[in-house]
């Protein structure tokens, strides 16, 4: 008996140490709370007030698209597009406005392969509305969500089909990238990033962070690649107790040594997001005509906001994800 006892301690510890790294969420929860949260020191005194009234439930919510990846079909391809499927100049290939690239390339291959740009546009003219109608519930929701999907704009990884290493050998490399680096160090990143400015063109904006993500997935793979090379394989990764389970993740020496071949690209792209949703919420209440947003302060934010307002549901149905998962890990 006690034999039988001692395997099964054993299966169970095996089991228990090779749990799969933690989930990949695009920029972690802690990522996305951040952001969204220090957006809110951009804004201009007519604005900060109400967002700071508010701070916690922008903050919280950063992650809900996150949360309804698994219960709403047409919800993972808002987060991310796989350029290399519209060949070598996709970004002066696919149309930038909606209706034309739906022309060219049809609605059912654009959700295929992620729709995150245009994602950014529909949340940005829905909190213009929300503006003009001066609807508590939906300013909240909107500028909380925006955050959310300018932020996944802003990871590499959501631009590329290569998106968690799974063609290169580098399996893991998304979490790795979004959600280790700054879990270990955001603590130490400056958040402060300035005004938010007026946004000229929030569609042709969101295309040009697409393309800057784009432009750095050649480092967020390439510098993996050769640290893995010549760091003792042994000490890669460590195990840690997260959510009641010991999960096998990057250790803390092979975070810091690729965090510092990056030379600071994570924290540079997280401040970038900040400084542009501040911008995009101040754009859309300039152009929503300047609400007085004081007059809203004694409403009572709701938790319980419809999260799938019918509004949304431009999208089809019936979404065949190229990449089978909608770069979920
Ligand atoms: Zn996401």
């Amino acid at each position: 008996m006690k034999k039988r006892y001692f395997i099964y301690l054993i299966a169970i510890l095996l089991f228990v140490l090779f749990i799969p790294q933690e989930t990949s969420y695009s920029w972690g929860f802690y990522g996305h709370k951040q952001i969204n949260k220090m957006a809110v020191f951009t804004l201009p005194y007519e604005m900060i007030g109400f967002y700071k009234k508010h701070i916690d439930y922008i903050t919280n919510h950063a992650v809900d698209p996150d949360k309804r990846r698994y219960t709403m079909k047409n919800e993972a391809p808002r987060h991310y597009i796989d350029l290399e499927h519209y060949g070598h100049n996709a970004l002066d290939s696919i149309p930038k406005i909606w209706e034309r690239a739906v022309e060219k390339y049809s609605e059912d291959t654009l959700m295929a392969y992620g729709i995150v740009p245009w994602q950014i546009e529909k949340h940005y003219i829905n909190l213009i509305y929300a503006f003009k109608n001066e609807s508590l519930n939906e300013i909240l929701r909107y500028s909380s969500e925006l955050g959310h999907y300018l932020a996944d704009a802003h990871v590499p990884l959501h631009t590329t089909e290569n998106y968690n290493g799974q063609l290169t050998d580098q399996h893991g490399i998304h979490g790795f990238w979004e959600s280790r680096i700054p879990e270990l160090k955001g603590t130490t990143y400056d958040y402060f990033v300035g005004k938010a400015k007026y946004i000229d063109s929030p569609s042709e904006t969101a295309w040009k962070i697409v393309k800057d993500s784009h432009l750095a997935v050649d480092s967020v793979l390439r510098f993996e690649k050769a640290l893995h090379k010549e760091f003792p394989m042994d000490q890669k990764y460590s195990y840690e107790t997260k959510a009641a389970s010991l999960q096998k993740v990057y250790s803390l020496e092979y975070t810091n040594r690729y965090n510092m071949m990056l030379n600071g690209q994570v924290e540079r792209r997280m401040r970038e997001s900040i400084i542009m949703l501040g911008s995009f919420w101040y754009t859309a209440w300039i152009v929503a005509g300047k609400p007085n947003l004081d007059k809203l302060k004694d409403k009572i934010e709701s938790d319980t906001l419809k999260i799938d307002q019918p509004n949304l549901e431009v999208l089809p149905q019936n979404i065949i994800l190229k990449n089978n998962n909608g770069h979920e890990d």
